[in-house]
């Protein structure tokens, strides 16, 4: 913060001369918008820390090089940079303030380029304006007599954002009821005269009361008036240098209503007053600064932003137009269930490329505007893209499951295998596969937006119920394997048995049937271990296995009990002991032979065999077989077999309809054999 006293001098002499530290200046705001830490030193520093309510605040409002500089330190006595006409020095941006000289007045200067040519600018003239506006009690606008009623050329734009915000921020009535009062003292400068003052008073009335009609103002404050919060007075000011003596009269005029308490027109009016006292304006001041600073109605786009947003939405469009003719051709033949080969590589590459002729174009613009639109750009190639992702694993999880099924299939044919190692050596490949083409197909890693293991886990899931499905039909095949090996098994020992019409006949039977089964079952346990079956599933295919054993072994004594069999049985049981005697020698009948008592012998003794083949039921119960009850509770659709009921193998009817049958057999030999006597005798 250089002071410079020389410029004070050079224009406009002080009227009172000071020491250095009362004339010292202090850069309030600097152009990075910050506001100093060293305001209150400084007011101690003017000797006004302990002045209480006894001081006054004035800050300065219009368009550069107009003069305001001047003005002040001509009014004030202040050391405010004047902008020197044969060098045209820039003067440091920011808000500056000086003690007046001999009197108890904070003066605000702001310093800065004009807004309307540098879009930035547009920022700091807007903040600082308002921070004028709200922490001053008098605040001059300062205008060229030329610039009344032309709204651009006086900043009457500037005016209204800044009456706008400066209501929403801090219209509300204070604590007491009434409103903060300012006064903004409109000073024309360069005045001719030929216009009266008056009139131009008219013009700026009118312009200012239009401006405060047409603001956006918050509902609470709509019926409020400009007169609510400010009063307005006017004075002129002839040219500085075409006639100095008048414009040093008028100037000593007018600071005579900014001193004395006497002058008619005194402008620091007590309503004026914010009544802060002296030692809390820096912290009052730092407040203000900082609300205007967070305040989002006055982060207006900047002229530069504006451009940027035009330009990068057109580059962006450019780009995205581009792409999406690129990603057309790879829509059909994944919408057709395709898997697209290095489908990721290119999505990969018109991505990149998208971004590339973005970045090349709009990267010059402004940065915060280029980087948002970036990212805009971004979230709709990717929302493309991703489509395409998602239907490609969907076309890769089908082909792959088609592979799968293949490989277990094959795996399968032959004999010996395992299937549990089919299984696996299916599944592994199976899923190497689509992670392979999962992963060529994510554009970007480490994102959530390229996932793939929820489809893998589908993937798995049809594979188990594939795998599950193949296991069940082996099975299947397997038992049904079995039951034929054990119909062949038990055929020829049955028969042989059931010919043998012995009490232990059954047992006999029973123990044939129960050596196969253990054999079947031994044969389908070996092989269900590679199956990786349920216990409880072993234990229905078990079930399954014995009761189709028993079925079998059913079906076979049928099949040995029919009518005719029985009978030719029967038949040949009762020859053997009618027709032959005790050493298997044929009998001849003589006529002094007993065949009543033979013939009643093998008669009898053939019907006794007629019950033993009516029932399964072994001589020795320890040889006795029964289903386990859990089969007909495990195998459901089998649920009605009657186990019980398959043990009869003739009903009782049935039993005398065969034995009738026999009678009528027996009847026969022995007519044949009495007449076999009869013809011997004839000889
Ligand atoms: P500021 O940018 O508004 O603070 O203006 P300055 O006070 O720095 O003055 C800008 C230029 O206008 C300087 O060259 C001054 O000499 C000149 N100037 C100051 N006051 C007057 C005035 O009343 N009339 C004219 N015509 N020029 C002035
Ligand atoms: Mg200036």
């Amino acid at each position: 913060m250089a002071s410079s006293t020389s410029t004070a001098l050079q224009n406009g002499s002080p009227p009172q001369s000071a020491p250095d530290s009362l004339s010292q200046r202090i850069q309030i705001i600097d152009d990075t918008k910050t506001f100093t830490n060293d305001l209150n030193a400084q007011i101690e520093r003017w000797g006004l820390r302990d002045a209480g309510f006894s001081y006054n605040v004035v800050a300065v409002f219009g368009s550069q090089s107009t003069g305001k500089s001047t003005l002040l330190n001509g009014l004030f006595g202040t050391t405010f940079d004047v902008m020197d006409e044969s060098k045209r020095q820039q003067t440091t941006k920011g808000i500056w303030m000086c003690r007046g000289t001999g009197m108890n007045v904070m003066v605000m200067d702001v310093e800065g380029t004009d807004g309307r040519e540098r879009g930035e600018d547009q920022d700091f003239e807007r903040k600082s304006a308002l921070f004028s506006l709200a922490s001053s009690e008098v605040l001059i606008v300062n205008l060229w007599e030329h610039q009344v009623g032309l709204y651009q050329g006086a900043n009457m734009g500037l005016l209204k954002t800044v009456f706008e915000v400066n209501l929403g921020l801090f219209g509300k009535k204070g604590p007491d009821g009434t409103n903060s009062r300012t006064l903004l003292l409109f000073v024309i400068r360069d005045h001719i005269g030929t216009t009266p003052l008056a009139n131009l008073e008219a013009t700026l009335t009118q312009d200012v009361m239009r401006i405060w009609d047409s603001l956006a103002k918050p509902t609470e404050l709509k019926d409020s008036q400009l007169s609510d919060y400010f009063d307005l007075a006017f004075t002129a000011l002839p040219h500085k240098y075409l006639v100095p003596e008048k414009f040093q009269e008028a100037l000593a005029a007018l600071r005579n209503r900014f001193v004395s308490k006497d002058d008619p027109n005194f402008v620091f009016k007590p309503a004026y007053h914010k009544r802060i006292p002296a030692d809390g304006v820096a912290f009052y001041m730092e407040g203000i600064w900082e609300q205007v600073q967070t305040n989002k109605d006055l982060d207006l786009p900047t002229q530069q932003e504006l451009l940027a947003q035009f330009r990068c939405d057109e580059i962006s469009g450019v780009a995205l137009s581009e792409f999406n003719e690129q990603t057309k051709s790879q829509k059909r033949p994944i919408e057709s269930g395709r898997v697209v080969e290095d489908l990721g590589k290119m999505m990969k590459s018109w991505r990149t490329e998208a971004l590339a002729r973005y970045d090349r174009d709009a990267s010059r613009y402004h940065q915060g505007v280029y980087k948002r639109k970036r990212a805009d750009l971004l979230a709709a190639l990717d929302s493309t893209l991703s489509p395409l992702f998602l239907g490609q694993l969907k076309n890769l999880h089908k082909s792959c499951l088609v592979t799968f099924k293949k490989d277990m299939l094959q795996g399968m044919t032959g004999e010996g295998y395992n299937f549990a190692d089919v299984v696996e050596q299916a599944r592994e490949k199976c899923e190497g596969d689509f992670a392979a083409g999962a992963m060529e197909a994510v554009v970007e890693e480490d994102s959530d937006s390229w996932g793939w293991e929820e489809e893998l886990e589908l993937l798995k899931e049809e594979m188990r119920s594939v795998a599950n499905q193949c296991r069940k039909d082996e099975t299947k095949k397997m038992v049904n394997l079995i039951e034929k090996t054990f119909k062949k098994q038990i055929s020829e020992p049955v028969e042989l048995h059931l010919n043998k019409p012995a009490p232990n006949m059954w047992d006999n039977i029973l123990k044939v049937f129960k050596d196969t089964l253990e054999k079947a079952e031994k044969q389908y346990l070996a092989k269900a271990k590679s199956f990786d079956c349920t216990e409880e599933e072993n234990d229905v295919a078990l079930a399954d296995i014995r009761q189709r054993a028993w079925v079998a072994l059913r079906q076979k004594v049928d099949e040995q009990t029919t009518d005719a069999v029985i009978l030719s049985k029967l038949r040949a049981h009762f020859e053997e002991r009618f027709r032959y005697d005790e050493h298997g020698v044929p009998r001849v009948w003589k006529p002094e032979d007993d065949i009543d008592s033979v013939f009643k012998k093998a008669k009898d003794q053939t019907l006794e065999i007629v019950p033993l083949y009516s029932k399964i039921s072994p001589a020795d119960s320890a040889n006795s077989w029964t289903l386990p009850p859990s089969a007909s509770s495990l195998n459901s659709s089998e649920d009605d077999f009657d186990f019980e009921a398959s043990l009869v193998i003739f009903t009782e009817t049935k039993v005398i309809d065969l034995t009738n049958k026999f009678r009528r057999d027996a009847d026969a030999y022995y007519v044949e054999a009495k007449r076999s006597t009869v013809s011997s005798i004839a000889q």
